[in-house]
């Protein structure tokens, strides 16, 4: 769609609006106006800033909005604001044409709770907050509550975090195969064997010098989180010389919570879960995504749905502290009914946390690259219509959100988990708390500062083979990670 703007450049604002309610359209901005176009002009009178959307899409319609900016208002805010009304501007046109309200209304971004944090912070009740994001935004009554209840638990976790607490990161970039949805750089080990101990020494000589950088500066780490990929990749004994290696390293007196992802059931065992447990790992992942076979199938995932039961039987045997597991609503081939039973399932086997993902198709997945029939938005929301209650009445509640570009019906991401089984480091991470130490290959370092007022970041050399030849890459980030916190 071609997208014209007078009075302002917000490009992504608008784009973030135009993906909620037309997915399939791509923003331009040369050439000629074709017959799929939306101007959006923004102008100002005293104080008020005014925005206005002529959308033109099989009919037309047009959307108007406006903010007050008094003077002296902080740069950011005022930013802040204008945004806001193009935003606004867009969805009442496109609400006006489509005759659709989006579940999260004209809330766009990754974090949609961000805003209800921002407001319960500054003072708003619980009520007023709700009726902001009722009667300004438009978000669905379920959506609002998700939002209050995940930005309080941000805020709960925000509250007992110390203006020098990190949380660490480490990255293992390898699976045994490759799902048809992923996108994360992710070498199945089949084909990058001959990398994985090569990796394992490089990511070792990174934890001893993170850790005494982090020593050096003063630092607290109150969550550890090692992901991937897939972490149980690694055989016992190179996952025992990786958490010897990092308990070296790091002081772990304060760190409140130590995570591993056991993504994929076939690649756990009582031994490795049995060092998983020695090294005092408090909470694992397991992420069938779905327990239909046909549907592990179809995703490419080379178990079925009992070996995932074996491996929740051998995590509950070895008595972990919290267990995750991962579901996702939209796989190819999946149904409601198939979707309800996954569910069901999780809740039997004894889960106390259930991350419920909406699928999100970004470019490199196998799924965008064949064109797989997938389930439509809405039966993904009836998927979700099933979790939210079903969830509630098993004693769970939501604490963590956030939405991706991409993804099925414009809906989220949701961490649930039963009362006090938050896992911090996704709050940390989400509702960006704390810096994130990001240790190995893809990740990235995420620096913030106390008044959460700057963030940087730095970027990890995303594929294994270049991350163990270039440790140069890895000395440039720790130094910039130094540099912010001396600065502060
Ligand atoms: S387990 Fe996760 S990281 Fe590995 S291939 Fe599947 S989606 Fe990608």
């Amino acid at each position: 769609m071609k997208l014209v703007f007078h009075g302002h450049d917000y490009r992504y604002a608008v784009e973030q609006s135009l993906l909620a309610f037309f997915p399939q359209e791509r923003p331009v901005y040369d050439g000629d106006q074709g017959e799929d176009w939306a101007q959006v002009d923004l102008a100002c009178r005293g104080e008020t800033w005014t925005a206005v959307t002529e959308l033109c899409r099989g009919g037309r319609a047009r959307g108007e909005a406006s903010v007050t900016v008094p003077a002296g208002t902080d740069p950011y805010e005022a930013e802040r604001e204008k945004q806001k009304a193009v935003k606004l501007s867009f969805f009442h046109a496109a609400r006006a044409l489509t005759g659709v309200t989006p579940p999260w209304g004209a809330l766009t971004g990754i974090r949609p709770g961000k805003l209800a944090a921002r407001l319960l912070e500054a003072g708003k009740t619980e009520e007023e907050t709700e009726r902001e994001l009722s009667e300004v935004y438009c978000v669905s009554r379920q959506r609002r509550r998700m939002c209050l209840e995940t930005a309080k638990a941000g805020l709960a976790a925000q509250r007992d975090l110390g203006p020098r607490d990190i949380a660490v990161y480490i990255g293992i970039p390898f699976c045994p195969t490759r799902c048809a949805y992923c996108s994360f750089v992710s070498n199945s080990v089949e084909k990058s064997f001959h990398l994985v101990e090569p990796y394992l020494q490089a990511l070792l000589a990174e934890v001893a010098s993170a850790g005494a950088m982090v020593r050096e500066l003063g630092l607290r780490v109150r969550a550890f989180y090692m992901g991937g990929g897939t972490p149980t990749t690694l055989k016992a004994e190179q996952m025992d010389r990786l958490l010897t290696a990092f308990e070296a390293a790091f002081d772990l007196s304060a760190c409140r919570e130590r995570t591993v992802e056991a993504g994929r059931p076939d690649t756990i065992d009582p031994e490795k879960l049995g060092v998983l447990k020695a090294h005092q790992i408090t909470r694992v992942s397991i992420n069938p995504q779905t327990m239909e076979d046909t549907v592990l199938q179809a995703i490419g995932r080379r178990h079925s749905a009992d070996d995932i039961r074996r491996a929740m039987a051998q995590v509950r045997a070895a008595q972990f502290e919290s267990v995750n597991m991962d579901l996702i609503a939209g796989l190819p081939e999946d149904t409601p009914a198939g979707f309800r039973r996954s569910l069901d399932e999780c809740l039997e086997l004894g889960a106390d946390n259930i991350t419920i993902h909406t699928l999100s198709l970004k470019k490199g997945s196998r799924i965008t690259l064949e064109g797989t029939r997938l389930p439509g938005p809405e039966e993904v929301g009836e998927m979700l219509d099933y979790a939210d209650p079903t969830l509630r009445a098993a004693g769970f509640a939501p604490y963590y959100l956030y939405r991706q570009k991409y993804m099925s019906g414009s809906f989220e991401n949701t961490g649930w988990c039963m009362p006090g089984q938050e896992n911090l480091y996704n709050i940390y991470i989400m509702e960006e708390l704390c810096s994130i130490l990001s240790l190995g290959a893809g990740g990235s370092t995420k620096m913030v500062d106390p008044g959460r007022e700057r963030i940087e970041r730095v970027f990890n050399l995303k594929y294994p083979l270049e991350y163990t030849q270039r440790p140069e890459k890895i000395a440039a980030n720790q130094q910039a990670f130094a540099e912010f916190y001396r600065s502060l």
